[in-house]
């Protein structure tokens, strides 16, 4: 692969003063690196505390930097280098060690009865909250389910989503003693989702709306099943054209993860603060996780994203405290699956991180 050259400098101080205005202000939300800690396995004590944010969506958007566009297409050798900034990428154990407590903030571990959970699609580019809400969690799939089944018929495939998303809403509900009717489940879409373009586009003039009436599909399917679910359309999402992250976060915890951290990174000789951006996978079967997981590394690795510049990426797996077992047989299973990759020349770093106990 060609050699990765520093930008010219070749714009004027003005051009490019404005370009960091606009970079600094949607900094705030963004730059990905993750949270991970490897091998951290202390159980650690949940707090619901965030610093400062009032709002419950992001109000900015979560790119920082201008695209230089070349031919059409987004400077990704410059979008490489501006996120490989964030020092998750670097050193996931060391900035886990230093910000595992605000990736524990991210958990609602409040115990408090699950009223809603929110299904949206693993893409990273989907808007978060800035703060956890307690009696929530968020399911997290390749195109909020659409390719969940392998089933032959749409219908046999929304059965088993169906049957899936039910059996999870039903044991929420068990634990929390409550009935099923009493939780929310509002599944979304977004638009350009590449899991729509994977399933519906040879066949479809418009993947995304194939995708709702999937998903709209899925909803009839799990309120015959007696359960309280609720289409909500596209979700927010930020103005990235290009996949952008390099690493994922598969939650193990049961939705409890709302979010990634904001936090002070001191970048090019300046604190500011920074999103962890990275896809983020959360589903009911762990096979589907694992498929998610690798769905992602391979969008990053492809020509949506950083394709043949792609040289390493990181999997955080946040471990099941409840269910530790399960969360390493992924481990595994997630260091198999990505020998392809390596093969092809990424460094693939594996971390994990035990969730923050649930507090019930
Ligand atoms: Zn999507």
């Amino acid at each position: 692969m060609p050699e990765r050259h520093e930008q010219p400098h070749d714009a004027s101080q003005a051009q490019r003063n404005a370009a960091e205005n606009v970079a600094n202000r949607r900094n705030f939300l963004r730059i990905s690196a993750i949270s991970a800690a490897t091998t951290i396995l202390s159980s650690s004590s949940c707090t619901m505390e965030h610093p400062d944010h009032n709002d419950d969506v992001a109000p900015v958007k979560a790119h920082a930097h201008k695209k230089h566009e070349s031919h059409g297409h987004p400077d990704m050798d410059k979008e490489l280098r501006d996120q490989m900034k964030h020092p998750f990428h670097t050193n996931p154990e060391q900035w886990l060690e230093t910000h595992g407590k605000d990736l524990d903030a991210c958990f609602d571990c409040s115990g408090e009865p699950v009223t809603e959970v929110t299904i949206v699609c693993i893409d990273e580019r989907m808007t978060m909250a800035l703060k956890t809400a307690s009696g929530k969690r968020v399911l997290r799939m390749a195109g909020s389910g659409v390719l969940f089944s392998k089933a032959l018929t749409e219908d046999e495939q929304i059965e088993e989503l169906a049957d899936s998303l039910a059996q999870y809403v039903a044991a929420l509900a068990q634990a929390s003693g409550i009935d099923v009717s009493s939780i929310k489940l509002k599944i979304s879409s977004h638009l350009t989702c590449g899991a729509a373009a994977k399933k519906f586009g040879a066949e479809s003039a418009d993947p995304d709306e194939s995708a709702r009436e999937y998903q709209q599909k899925a909803v009839a399917a799990l309120k015959a099943r007696g359960i309280n679910a609720e289409f909500t359309n596209d979700a927010p999402m930020n103005d990235n054209t290009a996949h952008n992250a390099l690493a994922t976060i598969v939650d193990f915890s049961r939705g409890r993860l709302q979010r990634t951290p904001i936090t002070v990174e001191n970048v090019d000789g300046m604190a500011q603060p920074m999103t962890l951006n990275t896809f983020v996978v959360s589903s009911p079967s762990d096979a589907k996780a694992l498929e998610d997981a690798l769905l992602s590394i391979g969008i990053a690795s492809g020509s949506h994203s950083y394709g043949e510049q792609l040289k390493q990426y990181t999997f955080l797996v946040l471990i099941d405290p409840a269910d530790p077992k399960r969360s390493w047989q992924f481990v595994s299973d997630l260091t198999a699956g990505a020998k392809p990759f390596e093969a092809k020349g990424i460094k693939v770093k594996i971390v994990t991180r035990e969730a923050p106990k649930d507090e019930k």
